[in-house]
């Protein structure tokens, strides 16, 4: 892979945020690819030079604005059967079997 095909996942790579194929296939390119490793390299330094005091960090009043916000919110309701309604009534015929096949059992043992 010297094609730098994968260069557009640096970023994701130095935030840990890609899965483990992708991470191995990335270092595999970076160890035989001084270019990308460089551009790694300098993301990283850059990254150790950003501390946290350097971030600005939120007023209060705005987290507990953003917070109290979420907490009112609507939720979106679901329309009609949705995915989440079929999963409750398989869920729903799955207890209706279990009940059924446990009286079964009960008037089986009489
Ligand atoms: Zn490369």
């Amino acid at each position: 892979m010297a094609d730098h095909g994968e260069r557009h996942l640096l970023h994701a790579y130095i935030d840990d945020e890609l899965d483990l194929v992708r991470s191995l296939e990335l270092e595999e390119h970076l160890a035989e690819c001084p270019d990308c490793a460089q551009e790694v390299a300098s993301y990283r330094a850059l990254r150790q030079t950003i501390t946290p005091e350097l971030r600005y960090k939120a007023p209060g009043y705005l987290r507990s604005g953003v917070l109290n916000r979420l907490e009112n919110a609507e939720r979106p309701k679901p329309a009609g059967m949705g995915s989440g309604a079929r999963v409750a009534s398989a869920a729903d015929a799955a207890l209706d079997a279990a009940a059924a096949s446990m009286t079964t059992d009960r008037e089986r043992g009489r």
